[in-house]
């Protein structure tokens, strides 16, 4: 195992603009942001943006504050540094009138082929819409809520509770064994030949740590020792944050017991077995936004063949 393992720019954990959260509760600032030619608005539904495709990838389709709908949910994203401020414009569908070559596609398509900076906006964009068709109503004594803080807040019409956009962590782990095998899991639902590193929830109490131990031992009957963690990326979908660890299976623990839930199939796989079955089209490595494909990458010692969709 590689204890201070070597990273990478994972694809959803980039950004080019500064999110600029002390302008969010000032009004005037947001309106003249707002109503400024050089500004930038993304419009958002259902988390589809409008993306055109270039040579080397795509870019998000950001319109004038005049040309986008004078309807919808303005969030803040923030300023660049030629002062050019982002808002993203949440509706109910898109805007009908698209020019040229535009076309609507989401985060989990894209996310790997925009820029840092567009990378950085849709998913900030992606998070925040999401959260807010799902916050309406105040958890606290069950009444409406409306946006405040540019987006970044939502309140209480009636008792004035705050409440905040949330993120799940997630942690999400390559675990070895004592032949430098890495465990890989696959899930019933998953296209044939699909397997990743296992990954589950954090609960309630429990250090990431834990985790990564209990999340292992739960869906495959492997126990972990040592754990070390690697990097995170955002995960919207719908609001995860993946927190990714190498760990090593106990020694003596490293027998496999599926939990048949979760969990179809486990498997130790050496190096060599990986590649031959990648060559020969039976394995599927996962996709290459995700934070699994780096860390099955960090452990293969180098780049996996591209993945296919799913
Ligand atoms: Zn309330």
């Amino acid at each position: 195992m590689s204890t201070a393992p070597e990273t990478k720019r994972l694809a959803l954990a980039r950004a080019g603009v500064d999110r600029a959260a002390h302008h969010r509760f000032d009004e005037p600032w947001l309106a003249a942001a707002w109503s400024h030619p050089s500004t930038k608005v993304l419009p958002i539904a259902g988390g589809e943006v409008f993306v055109v495709d270039t040579e080397t990838g795509s870019e998000l389709v950001l319109l004038p504050s005049f040309e986008a709908p004078q309807t919808g949910d303005r969030y803040f994203l923030g300023t660049d540094e030629d002062g050019v401020s982002y808002f993203a414009l949440a509706g109910e569908s898109l805007p009908g009138r698209l020019d040229g070559d535009a076309r609507p596609a989401g985060l989990r398509e894209v996310g790997g082929t925009l820029s840092d900076r567009d990378a950085g906006l849709l998913v900030h964009a992606v998070a925040l819409e999401h959260w807010h068709r799902l916050h309406s109503f105040c958890s606290r004594c069950g009444h409406r809520t409306e946006k405040a803080g540019a987006g970044h807040v939502r309140r209480c019409t009636s008792c004035a509770a705050e409440h905040y956009p949330r993120t799940d962590p997630a942690v999400i782990m390559l675990i070895t064994d004592e032949e430098d095998r890495c465990l890989l899991g696959r899930q019933a639902l998953w296209p044939e030949g699909r397997w990743s590193t296992l990954a589950g929830f954090v609960e309630p109490g429990e250090s990431i740590e834990q985790a990564v131990v209990r999340e292992v031992r739960e869906e495959a009957g492997v126990r972990v020792g040592e754990v070390a963690y690697v990097a995170s990326q955002p995960w919207p979908f719908p609001s995860s944050l993946m927190l990714g660890f190498v760990g090593k299976a106990a020694p003596g623990g490293t027998g496999i017991t599926v939990d048949g839930e979760e969990l179809s199939e486990a498997r130790w796989f050496s190096r060599s077995e990986l590649k031959a079955g990648m060559e020969a089209g039976e394995i599927l490595p996962p996709s290459g936004i995700s934070i699994a494909r780096h860390l099955v990458e960090l452990w293969y010692g180098e780049p996996l063949p591209a993945a296919a969709r799913w």
